[in-house]
């Protein structure tokens, strides 16, 4: 058998609007559980398969990976599909909406949630009725959501994938196929799977999902916290990680070691550790074999995360700085000191992202269900900063609930985060996402003039903060879109907008030098001062 695997994350309408350097680790696993069970898998970007030139006939299954923003690429790529009369498959974060999907876009199968299991069972076992449309016949595998005589069929939630099986399926890595210019991008690579925050919003959810104040999620026994007697999905109300990948998986070092060896190995040169909290690493081995539940408790696996990194930065292009690497996201309750000396004795200089979402701690502990408030995020940020590591703070605006107190609390932390060592801060907008806490819940447009105050706050500060870059060389990777030139800090950090567009380097990415010479609250403005290498 043969299939292609399509990237789709963030294209949105067709096109990316913002983070053109990411690239998500999702297409890269599937195309590689599909090789795991002897299917042959090529990987494209969703830019190439809309290209005339490609010849779907040759292959026996097309899946497309995306995310629930992407809902208008995903339709355009179906179309296309239906053309050659190719069997459709569909995963990714945007699984959850399998009813609307099927329904509205089309498609021929969803895959609900990880993937590993439900793909390596349909392909191994029941391939046959797949490739011949005998779809009745797939309904006892887990994980799959199907039209049958337009009736939507959802065969139930899978398992959440075993560490084994993670371990041993190999992620995709020949980027150097797949992303023309695989410099610049910063490719993910997963180093654990899972949430360790199964605390959940105690409050009257509606629906029959009112908090009875059971203490369940908040026991001292990891495992009682994975089920909530009213069903409120676990985690913070806005996101759906806990749910969709359950408790935290780490992967091992070895796996991790390959799969970045095989990314440089083909033209990778910036990579993202990615996690949900890099610092549950390992975490869950401390507490084998009980699940991961509790975000705070225990404290980090130092030795666990300084080995990785170790070995990491022992791979020569890491070690001689030719490749970069990056962590994303952690929680500010398992910041301490030791933490902070391991991360910055590797990582200094780079970008590391915290959720505060308000400053309100008894608002994040009780709705959100997120046991985390600016105490510990002034404090965790005053340690990354002293390991000349560079914090940049989210926060969210219009949740449920979200009042005037809330608001007031969180406009008054802005100056103190900044003043504590933050270099940026990332204002979200409360979206519904299904399978969350919050799924029934609108955008709360209540207290909009606290939620512009908000906003001012943060783009005076952001603003400031940038300051720092007027004046300075900067070493960044500069790509050129079709209207625009842009430049991707080999460290990370704001992106650049080059002027003047050059389009001699239309067809290249570059490594150079680009002094600042404007700011403003989300980019910062610069030329190309040296060119120091092109691909
Ligand atoms: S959210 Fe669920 S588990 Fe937690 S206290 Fe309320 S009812 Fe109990």
């Amino acid at each position: 058998m043969k299939a292609l695997v399509i990237d789709l994350l963030a294209r949105a309408y067709g096109e990316r609007y913002t983070s053109y350097d990411v690239v998500g680790a999702g297409p890269r696993v599937v195309a590689g559980t599909l090789e795991y069970v002897g299917v042959k898998a090529d990987l494209i970007t969703y830019e190439e398969y809309m290209k005339e030139g490609v010849i779907l006939d040759e292959y026996d299954i097309i899946l497309f990976s995306a995310m629930s923003s992407d809902k208008i690429a995903l339709k355009k790529s179906i179309e296309r599909a239906l053309k050659s009369n190719i069997i459709t498959m569909i995963g990714g974060p945007i699984s959850f909406e399998f009813y609307d999907i099927l329904r509205s876009i089309g498609g021929d199968i969803v895959i609900v949630g990880e993937g590993e299991l439900s793909l390596i069972k349909l392909f191994r076992e029941y391939h046959k009725h797949l490739i011949s449309r005998d779809y009745e016949e797939l309904i006892s595998i887990p994980g799959l959501a199907l039209n049958l005589e337009n009736k939507i069929v959802f065969t139930g939630f899978p398992e959440y994938t075993p560490v084994d099986l993670l371990n041993k399926i190999r992620a995709y890595v020949r980027v150097d196929r797949v992303y023309r210019k695989p410099w610049y991008y910063r490719f993910y690579v997963e180093v654990l799977r899972g949430c360790s925050n199964f605390q959940r919003p105690r409050i009257n959810l509606g629906f029959n999902r009112n908090c009875i104040q059971c203490n369940k999620c908040t026991s001292q026994q990891l495992y009682i916290r994975l089920w909530c007697p009213k069903g409120i999905p676990p985690g913070c109300g806005f996101c759906s990680v806990p749910f969709h990948f359950g408790p935290p998986r780490s992967l091992s070092t070895k796996r991790i070691l390959d799969e970045i060896n095989g990314l440089i190995k083909h033209g990778a040169r910036r990579i993202v550790l990615s996690a949900p909290d890099f610092l549950d690493y390992g975490r869950d081995l401390l507490v084998k074999p009980q699940p991961l539940t509790n975000p705070c408790n225990p404290p980090p696996n130092y030795k666990a995360i300084e080995t990785l990194l170790e070995e990491i930065f022992s791979i020569p292009e890491v070690e001689d700085g030719l490749v970069k690497i990056f962590i994303e996201n952690i929680k500010a309750c398992l910041v301490d000191k030791k933490i902070g000396k391991i991360l910055g004795t590797y990582l200094k200089n780079t970008t590391i992202h915290m959720g505060l979402e308000t400053a309100s701690l008894r608002y994040n502990t009780e709705v959100i269900g997120k046991p985390i408030g600016l105490k510990d995020v002034l404090k965790a940020i005053r340690i990354l900063r002293k390991n000349k590591l560079r914090p940049y703070i989210y926060l969210i605006y219009g949740l449920p609930y979200m009042d005037e107190k809330v608001y007031r609390e969180t406009i008054d932390a802005v100056p103190k985060l900044f003043k504590a060592g933050t270099e940026k801060i990332t204002l979200y907008k409360f979206i519904p996402l299904p399978m969350t806490a919050f799924e029934f819940f609108g955008f709360n447009r209540k207290y909009n003039k606290y939620v512009q105050k908000l906003k001012n706050i943060i783009n005076k500060y952001n603003l400031k903060a940038k300051k720092k870059f007027l004046g300075k060389n900067i070493e960044a990777y500069i790509v050129c879109s079709k209207k625009r030139m842009y430049g991707y800090p080999v460290d990370h950090g704001p992106v650049i907008f080059i002027y003047p567009r050059k389009s001699r380097f239309a067809d290249k990415v570059c490594r150079a030098i680009v002094k600042i010479y404007d700011i403003s609250p989300r980019y910062v403005v610069g030329k190309i001062m040296n060119i120091i290498e092109c691909y």
